[in-house]
């Protein structure tokens, strides 16, 4: 066991997590601390290479590229000036202020990094959040998720291998999504679209109908957060795209061949993926002197500091962040995870620099979109000038969607290679419908 004790010299920032919040605050606090070693930063992540969360669900239909859309995290370190420890954490000791890190093998068995414990000064836990099965039945042994890549990955080898099997054997198959949030609606989508690049023909005008897509939504609309207008249009589109809908069917098992509804309804699918909920790691309920809510989220005062604890902060989907001042939750998306990022950058920074700060965590609810693969995109944008909610949707919505992960690369990559890579991604776009095989 390797032991790492602190740099006496300059403070410690310890960020367990690189995604959509932890990749961006060590960017900035790399840049603006580790460059000029007025403190030392240190990112642990289980993974070794970054890639979008929102964007998961284009990983498991082969639409993103694991050569130009994942980041390798060591390369990225040597650039922005932070160190990068490979494995899981499932143990802060807040007394000692240490944390250890679980040893990693490779796919021989051995050690390629062994368990390390390392104290730090400043602690900022930014692990996410995974799929939450709600305790039902069988839900983890016979389901598939998109928690993370290698979740994504296994996804695509399973659906390209039931579509081309179905193709080959000439017989249908059957896919069932539960969950009709964002997760859920989007990756119906791109199966649709990886469905039409198998037939030739769209979903909905494929008169044999040999694949199947069932979406299945406890409650009575897709999309429960926003109004209920957009989940009628949401639920008509899907539709139209050859989707079946089962609104407001509340699961209570699930088998190997079909999905059991409270009412007794089951539906048959050959294959299963859960996307509803999120679920915190149990792992956080252990930490000493921190309180978590009953999915596990770490509780934070309006500074994101971990109630209970001393330099310890939550931010991204494993916080319990309430909007400033209010009783009003901060939901787990990514805007807000960037937002609660950029926040404590310049608050850690100014903690570094002796600069007093009282500022408070304030989200900024900038609207949502949604992106149906190729076939059309939705948008809802606030608008603080008008005073109200403007809607749009084609086009627009789907630049509007590009846009916001061109901001995600141009905050962990800076402008110059975010540009680079969008001219890239365009100029190597392949024309028409694709399903990658590999
Ligand atoms: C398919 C899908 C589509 C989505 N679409 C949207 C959308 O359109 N818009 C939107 O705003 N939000 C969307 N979301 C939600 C959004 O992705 C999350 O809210 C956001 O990624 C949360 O950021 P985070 O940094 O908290 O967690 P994550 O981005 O999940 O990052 C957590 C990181 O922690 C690492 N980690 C976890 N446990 C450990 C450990 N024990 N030790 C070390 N490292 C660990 C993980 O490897 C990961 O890199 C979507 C989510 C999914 C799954």
């Amino acid at each position: 066991m390797k032991s790492s004790s602190p740099h006496k010299s300059v403070p410690r920032i310890i960020v367990i997590g690189a995604g959509a919040a932890g990749l961006p605050l060590v960017s900035t606090l790399g840049k603006a601390l580790g460059k000029c070693a007025s403190a030392e930063i240190i990112l642990v992540d289980k993974n070794i290479n970054h890639v979008w969360k929102p964007r998961l669900h284009e990983v498991a239909s082969g639409a993103l590229d694991e050569a130009t859309d994942f980041i390798n995290l060591p390369e990225h370190a040597e650039h922005y000036h932070y160190r990068f420890e490979r494995g899981a954490v499932d143990r802060v000791d807040t007394e000692k202020r240490q944390i250890t890190i679980s040893e990693v093998n490779d796919e021989s068995g051995n050690t390629t990094w062994p368990e390390r414990k390392i104290t730090y000064d400043h602690l900022v836990i930014a692990v996410g959040s995974r799929t939450n099965t709600w305790d039902i039945p069988d839900v983890d042994q016979h389901c598939f998720f998109l928690d993370g890549i290698n979740h994504a990955l296994s996804v695509r080898k399973r659906l390209t291998n039931i579509f081309l099997g179905a193709a080959k054997a000439n017989r249908p198959t059957s896919i069932g999504i539960v969950g009709g949030g964002a997760a859920g609606v989007e990756l119906c989508a791109e199966i649709a679209r990886m469905a039409e690049s198998i037939s030739g023909t769209p979903l909905a005008k494929d008169p044999e109908r040999k694949i199947q897509i069932h979406l299945i939504e406890g409650s009575e609309q897709l999309l429960p957060r926003l109004n209920q207008a957009y989940g009628e249009k949401f639920s008509s589109y899907m539709e139209s795209l050859g989707i079946k809908l089962h609104l407001g069917f509340e699961v209570v098992k699930v088998t190997p061949d079909y999905i059991l509804g409270y009412d007794g309804q089951t539906i048959p699918v050959d294959t299963m993926i859960w996307a509803g909920g999120i679920l915190a790691p149990p792992w956080l309920a252990k930490i000493p002197g921190t309180a978590t809510n009953a999915i596990n989220q770490l509780t934070v005062d309006n500074r994101l500091r971990c109630n209970g604890v001393d330099r310890v902060y939550a931010l991204g989907d494993c916080a319990c962040v309430y909007d400033n001042g209010t009783e009003q939750l901060i939901p787990p998306r990514a805007q807000a995870a960037k937002q609660m990022a950029d926040y404590l950058a310049q608050q850690l920074i100014n903690s570094i620099h002796r600069t007093e700060d009282k500022s408070r965590f304030s989200y900024c609810d900038k609207g949502s979109l949604i992106a149906f693969s190729h076939y059309s995109s939705f948008g809802r944008v606030s608008s603080q000038l008008l005073g109200r909610t403007i809607a749009f949707e084609g086009a627009i919505a789907m630049l509007a969607y590009r846009w916001s992960y061109w901001q995600h690369h141009a905050a962990v990559r800076g402008y110059r290679a975010a540009i680079v890579h969008f001219l890239f991604k365009q100029l190597t776009k392949p024309k028409g419908l694709r399903l990658r095989l590999h």
